[in-house]
C-alpha cells in the first residue's frame, strides 16, 4: 500500500513539474529551480576558470565576447515576446575563451559559456562561432541540465527538491549536478543525449539567426567539423555529440524556419 501510494505520489510530482521548452515546446521534467541549480552552476565555472589561461586580450577573445553577447540579447528579446522570460530568470551571461588544445565549447546553466582556443581554426569567423554559441546557450536555455538534474534526483529517490536532498545526502545531490552539467573532471565536458544534441541544434540555429548571423553557414561548420574528426588530433566535441550525417539532415529541415528569423532580424 505504502508503495502504491509513493509511487502515486511520484507520478504526481512528475505531472506537476513539467515546463515546456521553448520553441520546441516539448515536455520536460523540473524537478529543480533556476535559483537551486544556477548558484551550484556559477560556483563551478569560477572554479574552471580558476583553473584555466583566460585569453582575453585577442582578436578571436573579442570575437567570442561579441558574438556571446549578440546572442544572448537576442535570446532575451525573443523569450520576453513569446512569454518565456521566467526561463532565464537569474542568468548572468558570462564569455570566456580558455587557452587549451581541446576542440571544444560549453555553456553551464545560467549562460557560463567557454571556448577552447582549440576550435576557434574550425569556427574560421564569427558565423562560425555563433554556430557553436547558438548550440551551446540553447541547451542552458532549453534547461537540459536542469532536466538531466530533476530525473537524476528521481532515480536515486530524492524527490524533496534541491535544498532538501543536500541536507539528507549532500555528496550524492553534489554528483547528480556535476553529472547533469557532464562535469567529469575533464574541464567541464558536457555530454547530453542526442535528443538534447538535436533539440540544441535546432533552438541554436534559430538563435543565431535571431542576433543576425547567416544560418545558412551552420551545415558547412559542421562539416569542416567531421573533417577535423580525420585528423590527428579528433575534436573532443564530437566525442560528445552526435554524427555529422544525421546531425546536417535535421539542420536542412530547420533551415527554412530559422532563414524566417535571420531575414526579420536583418530588417530590423
Ligand atoms: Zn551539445
Amino acid at each position: 500500500m505504502l508503495k502504491k501510494i509513493s509511487i502515486l505520489l511520484l507520478l504526481g510530482i512528475i505531472t506537476y513539474s513539467c515546463a515546456k521548452v521553448p520553441f520546441s515546446g516539448r515536455n520536460q521534467l523540473s524537478l529543480v529551480s533556476n535559483a537551486e541549480i544556477l548558484p551550484m552552476s556559477y560556483d563551478q565555472y569560477d572554479e574552471v576558470l580558476k583553473s584555466s589561461k583566460l585569453v582575453t586580450n585577442t582578436a578571436d577573445g573579442q570575437k567570442v565576447v561579441n558574438v556571446g553577447k549578440r546572442i544572448a540579447a537576442a535570446v532575451e528579446k525573443y523569450m520576453r515576446e513569446k512569454g518565456y522570460e521566467k526561463e532565464l530568470d537569474g542568468f548572468q551571461w558570462e564569455f570566456n575563451l580558455i587557452e587549451s588544445e581541446q576542440v571544444n565549447a560549453w555553456c553551464m546553466p545560467g549562460g557560463k559559456v567557454a571556448f577552447y582556443t582549440g576550435i576557434m581554426p574550425i569556427c574560421k569567423d564569427e558565423a562560425g562561432i555563433a554556430v557553436v554559441m547558438g548550440h551551446e546557450v540553447a541547451h542552458a536555455v532549453a534547461s537540459h541540465a536542469r532536466e538531466r538534474m530533476s530525473n537524476g534526483l528521481v532515480l536515486n529517490g530524492l524527490l524533496g527538491g534541491v535544498q532538501v536532498a543536500m541536507g539528507q545526502n549532500p555528496t550524492l545531490t553534489q554528483g547528480i549536478f556535476l553529472q547533469a552539467i557532464g562535469y567529469g573532471g575533464q574541464l567541464g565536458m558536457l555530454k547530453f543525449s542526442r535528443r538534447h544534441e538535436l533539440e540544441a541544434d535546432q533552438l541554436g540555429l534559430n538563435f543565431m539567426a535571431l542576433a543576425g548571423y547567416d544560418p545558412r553557414v551552420a551545415p558547412a561548420f559542421w562539416e569542416r567539423m567531421n573533417a577535423g574528426a580525420e585528423g590527428a588530433r579528433p575534436p573532443d566535441f564530437l566525442s560528445t555529440h552526435p554524427g555529422p550525417d544525421r546531425r546536417i539532415q535535421e539542420l536542412n529541415k530547420q533551415m527554412p524556419e530559422s532563414l524566417a528569423y535571420y531575414e526579420k532580424s536583418n530588417k530590423q
